[in-house]
């Protein structure tokens, strides 16, 4: 990052939180918020659009990842087991330490219906960028902005749950960027942590009038945060600073918002394999277009 960059990051030194607002009242005040995302959100035009937070995941070696180098846009993720606390001194809106993922209590979930909840909505972001889901790492087990070298690999963004002790607060989540802005380890950029004080589902139809709230609309808003994307004032849109039923689709203004961050995604080339026998020059065009067909992301509403 050059020398700009790192003093914007310096000056935003951000959580950005998704709050909550309550069904029929006018949106609550993002209290938690740095400047300049608050005046937006509560104040703010409503004609505002996207906003960035200064930070993406960039090549070479992040601190979280030790010594492994990562191409442009590139970051992987892993799960914070329980019993961890910060020790950034960037977080204090926890009480007590990190709970196991299962803490957050969505009906019927286990392990790996939290972990392929994560990689979809990571996916959902991934699909309309150049961003580029490295998918799940094992977590090497050290406290929120502990160094890599303290316990091996992490994943760049860590994903937790824990008691936020704001009352309107849902979770959070870090910028990417400049690791070293968020303490000596500076491994918790691009951390999320969910509040395990909430009632938590797997509900694609929530409208936010029965007091529980979709994960994975959170953890879509919350993984904007974690690639550096702020809050936008924009109706509708995945980044909008207030929960309001579940929204698990990118609207417009989110994929304007991603991708000038990461820029516009990649087209796939075609298969080298389509063209090595004239024979088979059909069958593989067919077989190719419905491969790309099976493999495109789904809209994350077929999620049930
Ligand atoms: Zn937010």
């Amino acid at each position: 990052m050059d020398v700009l960059g790192t003093v914007r990051v310096l000056a935003l030194t951000l959580a950005a939180f998704f709050t909550v607002s309550a069904a029929g009242a006018s949106a609550s005040v993002i209290i938690a918020d740095a400047a300049p995302i608050t005046s937006l959100d509560a104040s703010g035009p409503t004609s505002e659009s996207f906003t960035f937070l200064g930070g993406k995941w960039n090549p070479g070696a992040n601190a979280a990842q030790g010594s492994v180098v990562q191409g442009p846009g590139d970051a992987t993720w892993s799960i914070m087991g329980a019993g961890f606390s910060d020790v950034s001194g960037a977080d204090t809106a926890h009480i007590g330490t990190t709970m196991a993922i299962t803490a957050l209590a969505v009906p019927g979930f286990l392990v790996g219906d939290y972990q392929a909840l994560f990689d979809q909505a990571l996916d959902v972001w991934a699909s309309v960028s150049s961003f580029t889901n490295m998918g799940m790492v094992a977590d090497g087990g050290v406290n929120a902005g502990a160094s890599e070298a303290s316990g091996g690999a992490l994943g760049d963004i860590r994903i937790a749950a824990w008691e936020i002790s704001t009352s309107t607060v849902l979770a959070h989540a870090f910028e990417p960027g400049n690791e070293s802005v968020f303490g000596s380890g500076g491994s918790i950029a691009g951390d999320l942590h969910l509040d395990v004080n909430r009632t938590w589902r797997d509900d694609p139809t929530d409208t936010n009038a029965d007091g529980d709230f979709d994960l994975f609309t959170v953890v879509l808003h919350e993984l904007g945060h974690s690639l550096g994307l702020g809050h936008s004032a924009v109706s509708g849109s995945v980044m909008e600073g207030n929960y309001a039923g579940a929204r698990r689709t990118l609207h417009a203004d989110d994929i304007a918002g991603i991708q000038a961050i990461y820029g516009a995604a990649t087209v796939a080339a075609p298969e080298p394999s389509s063209f090595v026998l004239l024979g088979a020059l059909g069958l593989g065009f067919l077989s190719h277009r419905r491969l790309r067909r099976r493999v495109r992301p789904e809209p994350s509403s077929a999620r049930a």
